[in-house]
Order: structure tokens, then sequence, then C-alpha cells
């Protein structure tokens, strides 16, 4: 079987595929935004071959082409006012095409000595940026932000209890427990999972009405949980909540871990953008007292899934906490002043996830991330006052661009929310999504996109009006 084709039929692929892209990334805005859930039409569509038969390359195209279009959520699309999914930006998806094409493997340093030190480069600057002392940053790039989270979970066990690896948590003298919210991200109580620490060691303490962690509750419960010799040993704040966009007091934060000897992580899976943009960056002052950060440049950087980041002030947690012995693997790592990948990290082989930021780096520099986050920001401002001036009302508080709103009028009512999104989802022209803040059944529209301007803002607080006036009749 020829699994490369020949170079002619490789040539006329190429062409109709980079038509048929271009022509979708050029024109993204002229689609619906979100698709009818017509289930068994989309599984009918992804079934139609039994793969007996070989389909023509140019019609397989077609098919998974045309699925792709019909059935999917345009998260690209500026409007788009969705979950932190963004527009890929163009340097980016090249860096997926070259990476997929020369395929390094990134378990070894020496496979992929290039790509590997690229990786540790870009870990370097963003720690630096984040205030990390320069001489002890070390970090690795993850499948996105709920990784990188399991890594912060496994590496503050280790930190917090040196014989965890050998002993496992069965070694451990009394209950660990460790500290989030309501709001923190889904992906910290699966870690707690996963590891084998269970729901019975998350402490979930609750927030003020900013949506921030209430750290009088926090230090209460802290107090309470080592009187009953319990182990605290992980506080994880968040720095752009998911749902409201809230960011913890990271200083208060901070110093509660140190008080408690807590490990203290920062999941700034989206909000961690801040700081490539000075009008934004003082949000995260206090974020250098983390000893871990999640950072997702698949979220605010603009780049495709999947691509996360877990950095650290700690050298040597990694290395601690994930090398394993492998016989087969290359050993020209042992003579060399550098680092095996998959020594630190929770997966072996893997994709050259940098090279997504380290292209959109080369093409456009941290002053086009500036730039852009400031774009966004405004557009969040916008959308904001737009709303405010149409008699919505906001129930989250922050600077990003995140806006949770609902009619004042029927903001008791669950059902209000629920139908304007549903109207707005159906309409094709935007898409938007729905949060719980406190006691109320909000509306979520988020700037995820580079490419929305003030047309699209304006045209769905339009929308949003005329479905509230629907709802009236
Ligand atoms: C998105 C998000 C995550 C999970 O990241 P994935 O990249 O989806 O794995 C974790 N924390 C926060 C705050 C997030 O917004």
């Amino acid at each position: 079987m020829n699994f490369d084709l020949n170079v002619s039929e490789r040539k006329e692929i190429w062409n109709f595929l980079l038509e048929e892209l271009e022509n979708y990334y050029a024109h993204t805005h002229e689609r619906q935004v979100a698709p009818e859930l017509n289930t068994q039409g989309i599984r009918k569509h992804a079934q139609k071959y039994s793969f007996e038969q070989v389909v023509p390359s140019i019609q397989a195209l077609q098919h998974v082409l045309e699925g792709l279009e019909q059935y999917a959520v345009h998260t690209p699309h500026p409007s788009y006012f969705g979950l932190f999914n963004p527009r890929a930006n163009f340097p980016s998806i090249l860096a997926d095409l070259i990476s997929a094409t020369y395929n390094p493997q990134m378990a070894a340093w020496s496979h992929s000595p290039f790509a590997a030190e690229v990786e540790t480069y870009l870990l370097q600057e963003f720690g630096r940026r984040f205030g990390f002392p320069q001489d002890s940053i070390d970090g690795v790039f993850t499948s996105g932000g709920a990784e990188a989270n399991l890594t912060a979970l496994i590496s503050a066990l280790n930190q917090q209890f040196p014989d965890y690896a050998q002993t496992g948590l069965r070694g451990l003298a009394g209950q660990p427990l460790l500290y989030c919210t309501t709001e923190t991200h889904h992906s910290i109580v699966k870690a707690a999972r996963t590891t084998g620490l269970g729901m019975a060691a998350v402490r979930s303490i609750p927030v003020n009405q900013q949506q921030q962690m209430r750290m009088d509750k926090l230090e209460e419960q802290l107090i309470k949980d080592t009187a009953e010799g319990h182990q605290p040993f992980l506080l994880v704040v968040t720095a752009g909540a998911t749902g409201t966009g809230a960011i913890d007091d990271l200083p208060r934060a901070a110093n509660l871990a140190r008080k408690y000897n807590l490990w203290l992580h920062v999941d700034a899976a989206y909000g961690g953008a801040a700081v490539l943009e000075p009008g934004l960056a003082p949000l995260l002052s206090g974020i250098e007292a983390a000893d871990s950060i999640t950072f997702d440049a698949h979220k605010w950087l603009s780049v495709p899934m999947a691509a996360g980041m877990f950095l650290t002030r700690h050298r040597h947690i990694l290395d601690r906490s994930f090398r394993t012995l492998a016989d087969y693997m290359p050993k020209e790592a042992g003579q060399l002043e550098i680092v095996d990948p998959f020594t630190h990290s929770l997966q072996w082989s893997r994709r050259f996830i940098g090279l997504k930021v380290y292209l959109s780096l080369l093409f456009f520099g941290w002053e086009g991330y500036s730039q852009v986050i400031r774009h966004q920001t405004e557009m969040g401002n916008l959308l904001k006052k737009q709303l405010k001036n149409s008699g919505w009302k906001l129930y989250n508080y922050t600077d990003f661009p995140i806006a949770c709103f609902t009619d004042p009028a029927y903001e008791k009512n669950a059902d209000f929310a629920a139908e304007i999104n549903r109207q707005v989802v159906q309409s094709g022209k935007a898409w938007i999504s729905i949060y719980q803040t406190g006691e109320v059944q909000a509306l979520r529209a988020c700037i995820t996109n580079y490419a929305t301007t003030e047309k699209e803002v304006t045209d769905l607080v339009e929308l949003l009006n005329q479905c509230r006036k629907n709802w009236q009749k």
C-alpha cells in the first residue's frame, strides 16, 4: 500500500485542501455559528462508509469537511461568544501542519533536541513573565489545563509528602486535604479523584459576592482541619474563573499558603494571558508567589487545541514526580545538561505542542499578543456597556471580556435565561451560554476571538434585545 501516495496525487490533494481551508478561514463569519443537533443525521454522516472499500481521496476529504461544516459549533466564528475556545491565528495552524509532517518525538531530548529546546525556552520566558525567579523556573507543555492541574496536584503531593512516590497515599499518616472553591474548574476535582485522593480530600470553600474565595472561611477551615489532625497540603486559587472571570485574592492566598505550609497553585488557564498586556497585568499581581501555575495557550493565546502549560518555581519537583527508569529509552541525555521531556510529564510520546506558541511569537512578538488581548478586552468593555444601556444587568465583576447578565426583571425566573439562550443559539447568528451566578441563572457571553469587532458585539446585543421582546409577548 502506498501510504505516501505519489507526487502528482499529493499536489492535487494539497491544492484542493488548501483552497477549502482558506475558504473556511476567510469566510468563517458567513457561517451559521451553531448547527442543528440532529443526532441521527450526524451519526449517519459519520458512519457513511464501512471501510470495506476505499473512498476516492477528494471525496473522502469532502466528506470530512462537510461533516465539520455542518455539524459543529464554529468556534472560530467572530460571533462565537463562548467558552474560551479561540479562533486559531494563522501561524499556529501552520505549526500544527509542520508538527504533523515532521512528527518530532517529544519523549526523549535526543530525538528532537531543537523542539525540546524551543519548549524549554518558551517555558522559561513565560515563567519569567509570571514573575518566577529566573534560575528556578521549570515547566512542561501539556495537553491543556486539565493535565496541567493534575500535574500541579501530583507535584504538590510529592513536595509536601516526600514519601508519596514510594508509599502512595496509603503511606500518609493523616487525611491529605486540598482547598478550592465552588468556582474552581472541575478538572481539580477530577484530578483528586484520579490520583486516589478522592472527594473526601477536597474542601470547597464558599465564594463572596464577587465570586472570589472567602479567605476568612478558608482560614477557619484550615484551623479546624489542622486541629483535627488532618494534613492540608494544597491551595488552588483561580485567576480568571471559567464562568465569571473572577480572580481570587492572590496576595492573601499567598499569605495563607505560607502560614499553613500549603503548595499554592494558581489556575490561570484563561486569565494568565493578562501578564502579556501591561494594562491588565496588575490584576495578576501576587501570582509570582505561586508554587505552580496552569496556563493554556489554546485559550487566550489563540492557538489550536491542545496546548497548555504547567509552570513551577521548584526546579526539581517535576523530576521528582515523574522520572522513571526505562531501559529502552535513548540514553544520550545522561551525559548532557538537558532534560528528557518524558521524565517531567504525565505524557510520554507526545507532539511538539510548543511550536504553535513559538511560531505565533515569531510572527507577531509579545507586542502582537499585547495588542490582541487589549482589543478583546475593549470589545468586552463595549459589550458590557451596551448590555447595561439596553437594561441588562451584569452579575459578574471582572475586567476580563466576560459578561454574565440577565434582565433584572426576570432574575428569579430560570426559564428566562434558558429560553433567551435557546433562541440566540438557534438563530445561528451567535453562540452564548448560560451560567449560574449565585442565585441567578445568567446568560454568559465572552469575547474569545481576536476577529470579533464592534459589529459583532452590537449585533449580539440587538439579537438579545429582540429575543427579550419575543419573551415579553
Ligand atoms: C479551561 C479551564 C481548565 C481546563 O483546561 P483544558 O485546557 O480544557 O483542559 C482549567 N481551569 C480553568 C480555569 C479553565 O478555564
